[in-house]
């Protein structure tokens, strides 16, 4: 039988990039670890943690790295994405979601035991009555095995997204004396994101939006306290505005995902010049499989990239200079000169593809191939499994 394809990917380290079979995606360990370094850099200097979302990378290997270049934790969506994180070492996990399955929330007790006998913590995010009580009356069950433990709870405000979350306000008030309520809970704070807000292009509209935002936040935790309830963190915000939490001075954490990697789409933002200078780190490498006059095309579709915030750009390379990319299907890409270049690419030729949206790629692929040294002159350094790919219950 055929090696699986993880064992003959891992007989790759030492290999140069140029050896990478395609479509592959590709990371850039030196490009990912200066992007660490910045969000290190950023938090320290405005004080507040970082807790980066591991729903962008889905790894628990670099869950550890994120961890050791100082983050308070790591953030995930989803009640199996906790459970792979924490079978992999990371012990420290925010449920930054809205979980009303009983039989998840019994993953989830069980889970938040797990994590304490390591010395952990597990925390999840509610917007119920119904969701506060189902996960209390778990806890309870889970609780008379054995040694108690404690899950910290976020109250989440919609804040303009939309999405989840109570009105802010007096909502929020009754959320979190409910939890008081209940021993197995404890009241954490705020959670409050603001998904569209990170995408608005220009930096203007972001620090607007994160100003509705933050008056939302200050009036609620406000209210709470009247009620002789400490609001101990506001958590939230991601790449795109999280200059805007940070100069707040009410956030006290931080749940940027994307800058690890930072996406296409991340790249149309126009920079906020207090925004730390991060770089792509997340590459599709592809070959030119069919070229004629006045287009190429490449061997990676959106199976193996995704398109759903636009399509990715082409690093422009020597010789192919720059190429724009048309959807071609699930297993083609379109390449066509662009911006004064005239050169259509030639059969054999790689080009490097830079994904639309990095959470739902590294969704689509079992590895990361970690190079370093570069995309053209560097060696394969380690293979890192997306142990939570698929993770979505
Ligand atoms: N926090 C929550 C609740 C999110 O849903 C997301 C992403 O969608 C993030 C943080 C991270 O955002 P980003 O990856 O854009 O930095
Ligand atoms: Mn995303």
């Amino acid at each position: 039988m055929k090696t699986p394809p993880s064992e003959d990917l891992k007989r790759l380290v030492g290999a140069p990039v140029s050896v990478l079979d395609t479509p592959m995606l590709v990371v850039d360990l030196d490009a990912m670890q200066r992007n660490l370094g910045r969000m290190a850099e950023f938090a320290r200097k405005h004080g507040i943690r970082w807790r980066p979302h591991a729903k962008m990378h889905k790894s628990s290997a670099i869950a550890k790295l994120q961890l050791q270049a100082g983050a308070a934790g790591i953030c995930v969506q989803k009640t199996s994405e906790a459970e792979a994180m924490a079978a992999g070492g990371v012990y420290n996990i925010y449920i930054s979601n809205e979980v009303v399955a009983p039989a998840k929330l019994a993953r989830v007790a069980d889970l938040a035991h797990q994590l304490a006998a390591e010395q952990g913590q597990l925390a999840i995010a509610v917007d119920s009555v119904e969701g506060i009580r189902r996960l209390a009356n778990e806890m309870n069950d889970r609780r008379r095995g054995g040694a108690p433990a404690v899950i910290d709870v976020f109250v989440e405000i919609d804040v303009g997204q939309g999405r989840c979350g109570v009105t802010p306000g007096q909502s929020a008030v009754d959320l979190a004396l409910e939890i008081r309520k209940h021993a197995p809970l404890r009241f954490a704070g705020l959670q409050a994101y603001h998904g569209r807000a990170q995408h608005l292009r220009t930096p203007r509209e972001r620090r607007e939006a994160v100003a509705t935002v933050v008056r939302d936040v200050r009036f609620t935790k406000m209210l709470i306290e009247q009620e002789g309830l400490p609001v101990p963190l506001v958590t939230g915000s991601g790449t795109g505005s999280m200059v805007g939490e940070a100069a707040s001075g009410l956030y006290g954490e931080l749940q940027a995902g994307s800058f690890l990697f930072m996406d296409a789409d991340y790249a149309r933002n126009e920079r906020d010049p207090a925004q730390p200078q991060f770089e792509h780190a997340l590459f599709v490498k592809s070959q030119v499989m069919s070229s004629g006059l006045l287009h190429a095309v490449c061997d990676a579709g959106h199976k193996s990239h995704a398109i759903d915030s636009g399509m990715p750009t082409v690093l422009p390379m020597d010789p192919t200079g720059e190429l724009d990319y048309l959807n071609g299907g699930d297993e083609h890409g379109i390449l066509k000169p662009a911006r004064g270049n005239q050169r259509v690419p030639r059969l054999d030729e790689t080009v490097w593809l830079i994904p639309g949206h990095c959470d739902p790629t590294v969704n689509l692929h079992n590895h990361l191939v970690g190079v370093s040294g570069g995309l053209t002159r560097g060696k394969v350094e380690k293979i890192i499994r997306v142990d939570a790919r698929g993770a979505l219950t």
